[in-house]
């Protein structure tokens, strides 16, 4: 039988356990790799109907990359929203919220993301809010999307005053009065992400099919989406994504997943990972994991850690109970559905790990832990032992790195971001990027890894534990098939036969054999010539 397409010239299959696997060609038919080999041998199958691609000199090909946490709907979505990532000052960001408030009219709510307040030195408040926008229901997520800044008329909407107790797994941030200040911690947040209307179903589509664009045009092929960060108890978002996935509108591969509040809904409905979603294709649309939070974030001082922040500031939030977090993972198992953690700090992981090591066996995909910032070094051989796969996002290191300093002393460099030891100690890693938390690009965090610095930080700061480098061939399998392996996918992000034809061809400056420092950093800004997704060109530029 003919090929449908032979691409020629240098191209990485990630085959095996280690090394880039280079062959001279890959031929493909009905949208998969059918072979992979020398040149000539493939040479013989083609046919004048084959259509061919052949690398420029310095060119390779490689898999295309999987985000292993990515979430959609909310990066999608976020294009249109008020923007602080930015704004150097509060002032700087009070007049965005200011220009915000004009372009929209009231009711219409103003959301948006990226206030720091250690770039700022200060925390913002509601105070600051009704300077700029008097009376307007405001809604912004912090940087790391775990603490809100509110409104009064959001608090308002919502019922926080001073006589609002805690919630469980949150922090209501107050004057000396018992006054809600406006700032909303881990859970306290959802009080008021509650109010807010959801976009229409149609708006969010509109906003998916531009989002899997842009994707492709950096390289990505495929998506594990760990839930959207609004509630979604009946799982709307999986029938979107069915919908589209029917009317071939999706660009890239989806793994998605529902979070607690969707559990329910999806052991009715008899969604089980790795399986379809509705009457979908599963190469394309699958069902992903339950995503469950063990603790909150580095940045807003709620990571669940053992031994407390370095000044005293206590050992953070566990945000569901350890006994939570393990009869939800086994309930969910029962119905065959796998289980992802966010565990940040090395009390939350530890904890985390406890919870998915009973339902490790069965698992239809690989239980995850997310994020893994801060791990005891005691906890690193235990992912192996278990079965349960490392999900990291190594560009979090570009903004964390001061403040782990900081806040974590001695243990920020032994313990901290630690993806060699955790492969050395045979743990699969999967590498994404948490977006919209940060870019949707993975090069820059693909690059971080193997160079354990950013251009950002400047030359005079050091890298941050240069031990913990992984080499670049480490960096790019993690980003590929270590994302495949942790839904036991013994074929995806490779180019063996059988894999799905999902390929990138990048350029000639970044040359793969360059394993030094020196080229790593060209990774951080490479583009792909063209991205194949199921044996077709879905990108070129
Ligand atoms: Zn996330």
């Amino acid at each position: 039988m003919p090929l449908d397409m032979l691409v020629s010239g240098r191209v990485a299959t990630f085959a095996g356990d280690a090394g880039f696997g280079w062959a001279e060609a890959i031929g493909i038919r009905d949208g998969k790799v059918a072979f992979a080999g020398s040149a000539v041998d493939l040479e013989s199958r083609a046919d004048p109907h084959t259509r061919r691609i052949e690398l420029e000199p310095g060119e390779i090909a490689l898999p295309g990359i999987i985000d292993a946490h990515i979430h959609l709907v909310d990066t999608a979505l976020a294009v249109d929203h008020v923007d602080l990532s930015t704004a150097p000052t509060l002032e700087a960001a009070m007049a965005i919220v200011r220009a915000a408030a004009e372009r929209v009219a009231a009711p219409e709510w103003l959301v948006g993301f990226g206030w720091d307040q250690r770039r700022w030195g200060v925390y913002p408040s509601a105070d600051d809010l009704e300077r700029v926008a008097p009376g307007r229901l405001v809604s912004l997520w912090s940087f790391d999307h775990h603490s809100l800044l509110a409104s009064r008329a959001a608090m308002a909407a919502a019922s926080i005053d001073a006589s609002t107790p805690e919630p469980a797994g949150g922090v209501i941030r107050r004057a000396a009065d018992g006054s809600p200040d406006g700032v909303l911690l881990e859970n306290a947040s959802g009080l008021v992400i509650d109010q807010i209307p959801q976009p229409e179903a149609e708006d969010i589509r509109r906003a998916l099919i531009v989002l899997g664009r842009r994707l492709l045009e950096v390289g990505v092929v495929g998506a594990h989406e760990p839930g959207s960060l609004a509630a979604d108890p009946s799982n709307r978002i999986l029938d979107l994504y069915a919908d589209m996935a029917g009317a071939g509108e999706l660009a890239l591969r989806i793994r998605a997943g529902v979070q607690d509040d969707g559990l329910d809904n999806a052991i009715e409905r008899g969604l089980r990972s790795g399986a379809a979603i509705g009457g979908s294709d599963a190469t394309w649309l699958a069902m992903g994991w339950l995503k469950l939070f063990a603790d909150g974030t580095l940045g807003s001082r709620t990571a669940a850690l053992l031994e407390p922040l370095e000044g005293g500031g206590g050992t953070g939030i566990l945000t569901t109970p350890p006994e939570a977090l393990a009869s939800l993972a086994a309930r969910a198992a029962d119905a065959g559905i796998t289980t992802q953690i966010h565990a940040i700090g090395d009390a939350a992981v530890r904890a985390a790990l406890d919870a998915v090591a009973p339902t490790a066996g069965a698992a239809t995909h690989m239980p995850r832990l997310e994020h893994i910032q801060l791990c005891h070094p005691d906890d690193r051989r235990r992912f192996a032992g278990l079965g349960v796969a490392a999900s990291v996002q190594p560009i979090h290191l570009r903004e964390d790195a001061a403040t782990a300093r900081r806040d974590w002393g001695a243990r920020a460099e032994s313990g901290g971001y630690t993806w060699k030891s955790l492969l050395d100690a045979g743990a699969v890693v999967a590498f994404g990027t948490d977006a919209p938390v940060v870019p949707i690009d993975p090069w820059p965090g693909i690059a971080l890894a193997v160079l354990r610095h950013d251009p950002t930080w400047g030359t005079e700061v050091p890298p941050y534990g240069p031990h913990e480098a992984v080499t670049l061939e480490q960096s790019l399998r993690a980003a590929t098939v270590g994302v495949a392996t942790t839904a036991r996918d013994r074929l995806g992000g490779r180019l063996v036969p059988g894999s799905p034809a999902d390929l990138i061809v990048l350029p000639a400056a970044p040359r793969a054999s360059d394993d030094g420092a020196e080229r790593a950093a060209a990774w951080a800004e490479v583009r792909p010539r063209l991205t194949m997704v199921g044996g077709e060109v879905a990108f070129e530029r």
